[in-house]
């Protein structure tokens, strides 16, 4: 099994461990379904299993790794269009209420760390060839972002058990040089800044709507597969 950046020297942390294991499954350098070994990975990391064991569990809470009875832990499936369809239409209701709420909320608006969060990811990519990872965890950190605005807990917390982000980025990479979702983040933290909820609402639309097209070119076969919006009366 290669490691996520061919090091093997430097001495790994829990935290390392968890991060080269959760990028060889996102890269499907381990495959889905693929039987994951503590004992190899240990020897092969350098470290004890400790860390290992560490990160085994993190990963399953992430839901990337599940336990089989009597065969340890293993890789769990790659999502099939129906279910990615599904998952972008709960982030359409919940991204779109969100970013409605928030943009309504002059006091608590986080438009200055989106500013941010776009110009530190737009830097980190500078000269990088693969940029999957600095986008999973760019857009991950955008959303959260938005969502953490909101103040509540039950939402944020409902979004983050679905782990949307590592189950379509191991789909596919979607942007390869990041343009798209910098454009279409930009225009969302403006119509946030501008607190304007009409404008942001939209451009939340189209930025899930061309993001599951993105995601969906995985598939060989979309056949006529839409995503189901929510519709108006609008709760503000
Ligand atoms: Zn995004």
């Amino acid at each position: 099994m290669p490691t996520a950046d061919g090091a093997h020297s430097r001495r790994l942390s829990s935290d390392d461990v968890y991060h080269q294991l959760r990028t060889l499954i996102l890269e499907n350098a381990i495959a889905p379904g693929e039987r994951v070994n503590i004992d190899a990975l240990a020897r092969q990391l350098g470290v004890s299993q400790t860390p290992i064991r560490e990160a085994v569990r993190r990963l399953e809470g992430d839901h990337l790794l599940h336990k089989v009875p009597g065969k340890g832990y293993q890789t769990t499936p790659l999502l099939d269009l129906d279910s990615l369809r599904q998952l972008f239409e709960f982030r359409l209701v919940v991204d779109l209420w969100a970013v409605r709420a928030v943009a309504v909320n002059r006091l608590g608006n986080p438009s200055g760390w989106l500013h941010e969060e776009i110009e530190r990811f737009t830097r980190a990519i500078v000269g990088v060839p693969d940029i999957r990872q600095h986008l999973l965890e760019h857009d991950t950190r955008f959303h959260g972002l938005i969502l953490g605005a909101l103040g509540n807990d039950v939402v944020k917390n409902a979004y983050d058990q679905t782990h949307c982000h590592f189950h379509a980025f191991r789909l596919y990479s979607p942007d390869t040089n990041g343009a798209l979702t910098i454009e279409e983040h930009a225009r969302l933290a403006h119509a946030i800044e501008a607190c304007d909820p009409d404008e942001a609402e939209t451009a939340m639309r189209e930025h899930l709507t061309k993001a599951f097209y993105r995601f969906a070119r995985a598939f060989d076969d979309t056949g006529n597969i839409q995503l189901r919006f929510p519709q108006s009366p609008r709760i503000f």
